[in-house]
């Protein structure tokens, strides 16, 4: 017996071999041959079967992109569009479409991002037809991400309006420079391309009282509707629930929401690209605590982005998707005498709507009041207004509805029980022991938590596989002694490296923005950022160094910082100092405000530092950049700017404000200031 692969190569090498009697192959030769050719088809075979591991893909859109058709079929006569960014643009439309029902019209919210915006023209097919648009104002005057496409088409659009009926709540901050620009804009531009508004744009203050303004413009909103199409007021003012519960006793736990956003067990799979909708689990790799001194916490976190193909600029905002604590939590599942546990799904009774839940069903209530819905912020007087019904006292039932009116007596009470006393959903049921409303109404009620941005304190040319978060613990006792906490930072300030040989992760994707270094490193850049408004310089300071590094021409790179006390919140005291002895700070500038008698701000070293400004502004193209409190410090530092072109380039204090504004527009005044 010979080997086949012996015999092959005695075969080529020994052709005398060929000339011996016996067969070529014996019978065992040609059934090893068999088995050997066999076994390598059966691996190409089984090869070829093994499929590639399947890509994630969104499940294809069957949704409904004419909101024309949808209204036609359902037979609404009202659309609410909202540009919103933290949930109240789409709060207020909610709650505008449902009231329509009050007044015999049937209305629907809508997100501008879902539907094809140039079919608003259309509108004017359905009788009695409006468009409400409740639009916030984002940023620097900014359109909300959602709202992005639709204000394209509006300065792009010719289109004829003619026939369209609509009006305008702006939601904004008066704090900020663009206050309700996007609500201001779309009002005027829908006039300009033809439709007609039937009732004044609304301005909403969140620096004031955002509620109110939006219940006293829907009280006249609502009579002045009726009187336009004719229609009666059915005076019907009973609750109407959006959602009817189902709880699951049976069911595959497999198939429950554990806090995902977008798809059943993202977090387990994580798959790029990350957003909003499909944050990625960023480990914390540091979280320590800034500050030498003093009874506040200041924290400096990074967390980890290898693998995720996330990328970032200097400059970008991290969002991060915070969970409530689970204390709240717990007392909530309490004194509501609920199983947290119970499986359940609020599921839409309009079952045309495209949205079917309103967060990830089935889950339970504990994930739900965990991950899913802000139980933090003192409620809404929607939500007091509905959950009324259920007060056993005829006084608390009382009151809660008047603080859901826009008489004098009921904002004053909503003013000071709920927005003073800064009284949450679980301080409510508390104080009001007869009120005790079914847990899936609540859930129904209550706002999605939103995701919380921070500007990024780092430059991913330096970093590029981690993101840097500097915040400060929010930490205060309310009039009625009750000790809060913010949600995010708190639950930053736990993200402990590793807890229990667990790593901790944060659910956070990015959020680009426009607050840019200059396109030629050869600019002076000119820095204002006290407190936590150091963040995004930590970044540029990264940047400009890296800069330097490559041998680039890096211009003058100035900062001006500013803490409490020296020896108590200096923030990256030793960074900066390092960076100044290398050279990538030209000129380190701190006010210590608490150090000394009379308060020392940045502002008050920046009039110090006047001629020198000036001629980094006006003369070497200085671009300047301002971060932190939105309220008080940037307005005084746009204040010591005026003065300073008031001063040194002879101009009047108008003048010095169009100086500003332009070099604001030319993006060379940039701001990114929270409130
Ligand atoms: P902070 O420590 O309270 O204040 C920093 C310094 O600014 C202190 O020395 C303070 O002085 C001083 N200051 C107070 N009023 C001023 C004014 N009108 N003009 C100039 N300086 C003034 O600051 P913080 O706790 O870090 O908070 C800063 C703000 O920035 C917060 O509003 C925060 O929300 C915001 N921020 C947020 C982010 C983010 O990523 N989310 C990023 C940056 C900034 P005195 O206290 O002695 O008066």
């Amino acid at each position: 017996m010979r080997k086949v692969a012996d015999s092959l190569s005695e075969s080529s090498t020994q052709p005398e071999a060929m000339e011996e009697d016996e067969p070529l192959f014996s019978n065992l030769d040609l059934f090893l041959f068999t088995l050997i050719a066999g076994l390598i088809i059966y691996w190409f075979m089984s090869r070829k079967k093994a499929e590639p591991i399947p890509e994630f893909k969104q499940a294809p859109s069957t949704r409904e992109t004419s909101f024309i058709e949808k209204m036609k079929k359902t037979g609404r006569n009202i659309v609410v569009f909202y540009g919103s960014q933290t949930g109240t643009g789409e709060e207020f439309a909610n709650r505008l479409s449902k009231d329509a029902q009050r007044y015999g019209m049937k209305g629907m919210a809508a997100d501008p991002e879902e539907y094809d915006m140039c079919e608003l023209s259309r509108l004017a097919e359905i009788d009695n037809s409006l468009a409400i648009f409740c639009m916030a104002t984002y940023g620097e005057g900014d359109p909300t991400d959602n709202a992005q496409d639709f204000y394209d088409w509006l300065q792009e659009s010719d289109g004829e309006l003619n026939g369209v009926n609509y009006t305008v709540f702006a939601l904004g901050n008066k704090t900020y420079e663009h206050y309700n620009a996007m609500g201001a804009y779309v009002d005027k531009r829908l006039e300009e391309l033809g439709a007609k508004r039937v009732f004044d744009l609304g301005m909403g203050d969140d620096d004031g009282n955002l509620e109110e303004d939006f219940v006293t413009w829907r009280e006249q909103f609502w009579p002045a509707m009726c009187e336009h199409f004719g229609v009666e007021a059915s005076g019907e003012d009973s609750s109407i629930r959006q959602y009817e519960l189902k709880e699951h006793n049976d069911i595959n736990m497999n198939k429950v929401y554990t806090g995902e956003f977008g798809c059943l067990k993202s977090f387990e799979t994580q798959k790029p690209p990350f957003d909003a909708k499909n944050p990625f689990l960023a480990p914390v790799i540091v979280n320590r605590k800034l500050n030498k001194a003093g009874n506040r916490h200041l924290m400096h976190l990074e967390v980890d982005i290898t693998g995720s193909k996330i990328r970032y600029e200097s400059g970008d905002h991290v969002a991060v998707y915070p969970t409530n604590d689970t204390a709240i939590v717990n007392k909530l599942g309490q004194i509501l005498g609920v199983d947290l546990d119970t499986v359940i799904s609020l599921n839409n009774l309009d079952e045309e709507s495209n949205k079917k839940h309103p967060f990830p069903c089935p889950t339970t209530y504990r994930t739900a009041l965990t991950h899913y819905l802000d139980i933090i912020h003192p409620p809404r007087t929607n939500v007091l207004y509905e959950l009324a019904q259920y007060a056993t006292d005829p006084k608390d039932q009382e009151n809660m509805r008047k603080m859901a009116s826009s008489a004098p007596e009921g904002k004053a009470l909503y003013q000071s029980f709920v927005l003073e006393d800064n009284r949450n959903i679980l301080a409510i049921l508390e104080d009001l022991p007869s009120l005790r409303p079914p847990i899936d109404h609540l859930c129904e009620l209550m706002p999605r938590l939103q995701a919380r941005y921070y500007s990024i304190a780092s430059s991913s040319k330096v970093h590029p596989n981690s993101i840097h978060i500097c915040a400060v613990l929010v930490e205060y006792t309310t009039k009625t002694g009750r000790l809060t906490k913010g949600v995010a930072t708190t639950w930053l300030k736990n993200k402990l490296v590793a807890d229990n040989g667990h790593k901790s992760t944060v659910p956070m994707y990015i959020r680009k923005s426009q607050f840019r270094l200059p396109f030629k490193a050869s600019n002076p850049v000119i820095m204002v950022g006290p407190g936590t408004g150091i963040a995004p310089f930590m970044g540029f300071i990264q940047e400009r160094g890296w800069l330097k590094e490559q041998g680039k021409e890096v211009g003058e790179t100035v900062l001006y910082f500013g803490c409490r006390h020296k020896n108590e919140d200096y923030l990256y005291q030793e960074d900066l100092e390092e960076a100044e002895k290398t050279g990538v700070i030209t000129k380190l500038n701190v006010a210590f405000s608490r150090d000394q008698e009379q308060k020392v701000y940045v502002q008050h070293l920046l009039r110090t530092n006047k001629e020198d400004l000036w001629r980094q502004i006006h003369t070497d193209n200085a671009h300047i950049y301002i971060c932190g409190d939105a309220r008080n410090m940037a307005r005084d530092v746009q204040t010591a700017f005026y003065e300073i072109a008031e001063e040194l380039g002879g101009m009047t204090r108008t003048q010095a404000t169009d100086y500003i504004k332009k070099l604001m527009t030319k993006g060379r005044y940039s701001q990114d200031v929270w409130s």
